[in-house]
């Protein structure tokens, strides 16, 4: 304590007392000043302000109460003024107290104790100093932070408050004290609060623990800071939590969150948020063994919408989608719901006119093709946009999991895939992807790659099949048929190989190629006294192009009368260009080559045009043999067919016998010409000939 520094106005009328005291204090490093009365004590302090002043209480004119009293008027209370008390009774001390005395000493004063004693005040007056300034300067401190201050125990009772925002409370804090907060605050948000007192209990302090309010203002998000106050041991530990309200802070986040997560245009959740949550979806149904889908959406012909109504109508029209899509999700009907929580479902857009549709917990698949539907529905109905009336569909396809993907993104690829699927099978169109539906793809990508290499590594070769002559008994004819020995695949049936090659054009040099062939192997079989006709498939594609002709004369050319050229052609083949159809064969009928009509029942069947073709044979279809004889209907449609062809002078070959019983029904019915596994199935030129000689008797009916 810097005592000699100090500087103490000493008031007493006796002179004796005044030296003594004067003596003693100044012993312990004290300047004194020394007053004699009342007034003087008053007038020197003015004159020079002193930093302790001691005043004897009995003193002529003003007492030393009076004086203490007129000190505190003029100073404040910070002074210390010490009363010397003559009589050590209760009265005076009181009295000293009243007149704000800061402490007293009762005469008869110990002189060499006395130094000590003002020591003492000095210290202590010093001490309440420090104290006030610091709670001075913790007042401005906690005026300066907004947040609500509150003092809880362990059992989160309210022991103490803090509010300068006070407003924000629903009535004033001091209604909070004795009570916990779980009597003042609702389940959530005190759950929060008392998490954290234990954690501050356990670590000593807890930040960052949140929870919102409904207030009268609206919804307020609060963050808690709490740290343990510490106390005396064995006191029980009480807790300083700072609840700070981050409403603003909350809202700003939210802003965030929705720009990166939230699609501007229709307010649905965007690509990002989509996959994220189908990525958490699918480790929930991977964990629980549950079902999900996802419904991957995309509008038909909504870039029309666009380019013909423009680009604000367009936005429009996915605004008033994404609506239909909330709705579509959350039916209000009881009748179309789901077997699965509807609240779950998600909806998203991904950009454009593709939207995102999850099913979580989904037990039935059935039930994404029910909501599918549902949603096809609502797009098809009119919008009406500012009065204009606009009719969409949409094209769903539907990937279920784990079948079709066990990732986010791979249910995703395969919903879109599906949608294309859906999309090629004519639009407003909902579809299931299969994963044999890749499978299939990857197979025909692979197999059209070999197929162009085919002709050229000569993997194709001719099976031919025996066709009985039921007039003479003998084989006559023969229909070539193509098979393909795939070097990893082995053979393939033509069924499997044509239609690809029709789709990609290759069905053509193919084509020839078989004509070809047939024809080089029938001008063997004739070179060898074997006189066969040789039946040769014609694929539609092949028709339309204007080189057949040329193709087929050019081929005879190499040595086989045209008349042992049969070309079998399909009711397709017609159908497509009358004209040019009709041309061809006129041209081809006469060069002398012989036409069938295959398949014949399976297509059109369309009688009025057959009479206008140039045909020598119709095929009939062997779906009408196999009925026999049983099936009543088949019997019947064998008979009309057969009838009709010989009213038109055609001859009737029947495709397909496999027993005796059919051929002699088609006998009875006067067909002319037998096809079956009954006589033989195709097989390689070198087996023809040794069926040849073969005389086939139909018993009975021959
Ligand atoms: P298609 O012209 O109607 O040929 C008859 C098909 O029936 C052949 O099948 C033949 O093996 C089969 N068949 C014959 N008798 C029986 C029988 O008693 N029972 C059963 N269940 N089936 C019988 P394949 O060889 O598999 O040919 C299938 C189709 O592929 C042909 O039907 C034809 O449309 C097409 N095709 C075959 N070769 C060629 C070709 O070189 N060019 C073109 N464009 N198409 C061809
Ligand atoms: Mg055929
Ligand atoms: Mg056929």
């Amino acid at each position: 304590m810097p005592s000699n520094l100090l500087r103490i106005l000493v008031a007493d009328d006796e002179p004796t007392s005044r030296l003594l005291m004067q003596a003693a204090l100044e012993k312990s490093g004290f300047e004194v000043s020394l007053a004699v009365d009342g007034e003087d004590a008053l007038r020197q302090f003015n004159a020079n302000p002193c930093d302790m002043v001691m005043l004897d209480v009995e003193m002529p004119d003003i007492d030393g109460y009076q004086v203490c009293a007129a000190l505190r008027a003029e100073v404040g209370d910070e002074l210390p003024i010490v009363m010397v008390t003559g009589m050590d009774n209760l009265g005076s001390i009181e009295r000293a107290y009243e007149a704000g005395a800061t402490d007293f000493i009762a005469k008869p004063i110990n002189w060499s104790l006395i130094g000590h004693r003002v020591k003492y005040l000095f210290r202590s007056y010093l001490a309440m100093l420090e104290l006030r300034t610091a709670n001075a300067r913790n007042a401005a401190i906690l005026n300066a932070i907004p947040d609500l201050m509150f003092e809880l125990d362990l059992e989160g009772h309210y022991l103490d408050y803090h509010s300068p925002r006070s407003d924000l409370l629903a009535g004033p804090p001091k209604r909070f004290l004795g009570r916990t907060v779980s009597e003042i605050l609702p389940p959530d948000a005190a759950g929060e609060c008392m998490s954290a007192l234990r954690e501050a209990h356990e670590k000593g302090f807890s930040t960052g623990k949140q929870f919102k309010l409904q207030l009268p203002q609206g919804t307020h998000w609060f963050e808690l800071s709490m740290s343990r106050k510490s106390t005396d041991a064995g006191q029980a530990p009480t807790f300083i939590v700072l609840s700070r309200d981050i409403t603003e802070r909350k809202e700003a986040e939210h802003r965030i969150t929705r720009l990166a997560y939230f699609d501007g245009l229709t307010g649905l959740p965007n690509r990002l948020s989509f996959l994220e949550r189908l990525e958490r979806e699918v480790h929930r149904a991977k964990f629980h063994g549950v079902g999900l889908a996802v419904l991957f959406l995309d509008l038909d012909g909504f870039k029309n919408i666009n380019d013909t109504l423009g680009h604000t109508t367009g936005d429009l029209v996915l605004q008033c989608v994404a609506d239909r899509l909330r709705l579509g999700v959350r039916p209000m009907d009881m009748v179309s719901r789901l077997d699965v929580d509807e609240t779950e479902i998600g909806l998203a857009r991904l950009g454009g006119d593709e939207f995102t549709v999850m099913i979580p917990n989904m037990t039935h698949g059935e039930d994404a093709m029910v909501l599918a539907h549902r949603i096809r529905e609502l797009i098809r109905r009119p919008f009406n946009l500012e009065g204009r009336e606009v009719v969409l569909t949409a094209s769903i396809g539907i990937a279920v999991y784990p079948d079709d993907g066990e990732s986010a993104d791979a249910l995703l690829k395969t919903a879109d895939t599906a949608m294309y699927h859906a999309k090629d099978e004519g639009r407003d169109n909902c579809k299931f992807y299969s994963a044999s539906l890749t499978r299939q793809a990857m197979q025909r990508l692979n197999l059209e790659t070999n197929l162009r290499l085919a002709l050229e590594r000569d993997e194709f070769f001719l099976v031919y099949q025996p066709q009985l002559d039921l007039e003479s008994g003998r084989i006559r004819s023969v229909e070539a048929l193509i098979r393909w020995n795939h070097p990893e695949q082995g053979l393939i049936p033509p069924m499997e190989f044509i239609p690809l090659a029709e789709e990609n054009g290759l069905i053509v040099p193919i084509g020839e190629w078989v004509l070809r062939t047939a024809c080089a192997q029938a001008a063997r079989w004739h070179a060898s006294g074997h006189p066969l006709r040789v039946a040769v498939n014609l694929s539609p594609m092949q028709f339309k192009n204007p080189n057949l002709l040329n193709s087929v004369t050019d081929i005879l050319a190499g040595g086989l009368a045209p008349e042992w050229l049969e070309l079998e052609v399909t009711e397709g083949a017609l159908m497509d260009d009358c004209d040019t159809t009709l041309a061809t064969l006129h041209a081809l009928r006469k060069a002398g080559v012989q036409l069938s009509l295959d398949d014949f029942g399976t297509g059109y069947s369309s009688m009025s045009y057959l009479t206008r073709l140039p045909l020598n044979m119709i095929k009939v279809d062997q779906s009408f043999v196999r009925g026999l004889p049983d099936d009543g209907d088949s019997l019947a449609i064998v008979r009309a067919i057969v009838s009709l062809a010989k009213n038109l002078g055609f001859s009737v070959t029947a495709e397909g016998v496999e027993t005796l019983e059919q051929a002699r029904i088609l006998h009875s019915l006067s067909c002319e010409t037998l096809q079956g596994y009954y006589f033989s199935k195709p097989v390689p030129a070198s087996s023809i000939t040794a069926l040849l000689d073969k005389q086939w008797l139909l018993d009975g009916l021959h």
